[in-house]
């Protein structure tokens, strides 16, 4: 049976390219007719070190071979390794483990919540946070929010980078400003350094949380690990997802030190938080995410830049406006063997491995140029 044939037996959920996938080793995916493709996607931000890395890969079958699955009845050596590099990387912070970003977002609602002992969030217009009910009720995009409503109550919505704005939303009753450091699927859109420490002052000022939603722009995306590192600010909670296993599934919450503890046992829990497997996966992530391929990383930004000077974004988390819609620019990038993606009607989001090469690179941006001319 071929994809179309299987198309059927789906909910029709996604608008799919017209391309089955079967293999990937590097920058590089294969198609199920043998086409090669430059994937400048990384499953949206996913695969950062790359399909295939030899470090996720040898350390996820390794554990394959010796535990799958415990439940969180028990510790397993891979998860208490996973929360303690997380801890170093954001120092002293605590896990909990979860499936996906939409997950570590819901995670972080609730510890917010119990932790402040109030229930209104403030977030971003524009923003994506995720598509179950709570990760959507603070999701200030009203085309996915609208024919599920109602949501949970108590969120309210400010303009990106508008600091009067959140001002006048922030209250008493705020439980938590929850943040992208850079808006992802709304279009790659910056938060400015003034705009995240005003954030902070005003959660310091009345007793609410700042939560930053790192799903797409962590785990080395922007060129540090977290990217508020390069912004000035230390947040309550990190929610993480997407790159932490290279690809498989999970998703984190991270509670800094000193914040409230907010947790009991039986609050909050996942029947596959901090699968053995995938823990593996992404300790092996953590570690090869070196100075080094982070230092590269700033240095891929710089060439694509120089190629693309409209480019928006920071790292390798990079947008730009283009004339035609983003879709028909994302199809004729897959003729030519190259994959990209949209964010927005009218943006193209580039979102390649950290590890992709300059050889890689130069090419698929000329690739890139002739699609856009
Ligand atoms: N938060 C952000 C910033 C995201 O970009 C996404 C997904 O794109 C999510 C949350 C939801 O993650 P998931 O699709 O893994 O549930």
């Amino acid at each position: 049976m071929n994809a179309t044939t299987l198309a059927p037996a789906l909910l029709p959920t996604y608008a799919r390219q017209d391309v089955t996938f079967v293999r990937g080793e590097g920058s590089w995916l294969y198609d199920d007719g043998g086409r090669r493709y430059l994937d400048l996607v990384a499953g949206i931000a996913v695969v950062g070190l790359g399909h295939a890395h030899p470090a996720p890969l040898t350390a996820a079958r390794a554990q394959l071979d010796a535990l799958w699955h415990v439940s969180n009845l028990y510790w397993t050596q891979p998860m208490q390794e996973l929360a303690a590099r997380l801890s170093e990387r954001f120092g002293g912070a605590r896990a909990f483990f979860c499936n996906s970003g939409a997950e570590a977002v819901e995670a972080a609602l609730k510890w917010a919540r119990k932790a402040s002992g109030k229930t209104e969030i403030v977030a971003l217009e524009g923003s994506f946070h995720g598509r179950t009910l709570g990760a959507l009720s603070v999701t200030g995009q009203p085309a996915k929010r609208v024919a599920f409503e109602p949501l949970v109550p108590g969120a309210a919505f400010a303009p990106p980078n508008d600091t009067d704005w959140l001002a006048a939303l922030v209250g008493p009753e705020t439980a938590a400003i929850v943040l992208e450091p850079i808006l992802g699927e709304g279009g790659v859109i910056p938060l400015e350094p003034a705009f995240l420490a005003a954030a902070r002052e005003l959660a310091d000022q009345l007793g609410a949380l700042l939560v930053l939603d790192e799903v797409q722009t962590g785990v080395g995306r922007t060129g540090s690990f977290f990217a508020f590192e390069q912004l000035g600010i230390r947040p309550d909670a990190v929610a993480l997802a997407k790159g932490l296993a290279n690809g498989l599934p999970i998703g984190c919450l991270l509670v800094a030190e000193g914040a409230p503890e907010g947790f009991e046992p039986g609050d909050h829990a996942s029947t596959f938080g901090g699968n053995p497997v995938t823990c593996a996966a992404a300790c092996a992530v953590c570690d090869a995410l070196t100075d080094e391929l982070l230092a590269e990383v700033h240095e891929k930004e710089a060439l694509v830049r120089a190629a693309l000077p409209t480019v928006r974004g920071r790292g390798l988390l990079l947008a730009l406006d283009v004339q035609r819609p983003a879709g028909d620019v994302v199809a004729d990038c897959l003729e030519r063997g190259l994959l990209v993606s949209s964010a927005g009607e009218h943006t193209l989001r580039l979102t390649p491995p950290l590890t992709i090469t300059t050889e890689e690179l130069e090419p698929g941006l000329e690739l890139l140029a002739e699609a856009l001319a």
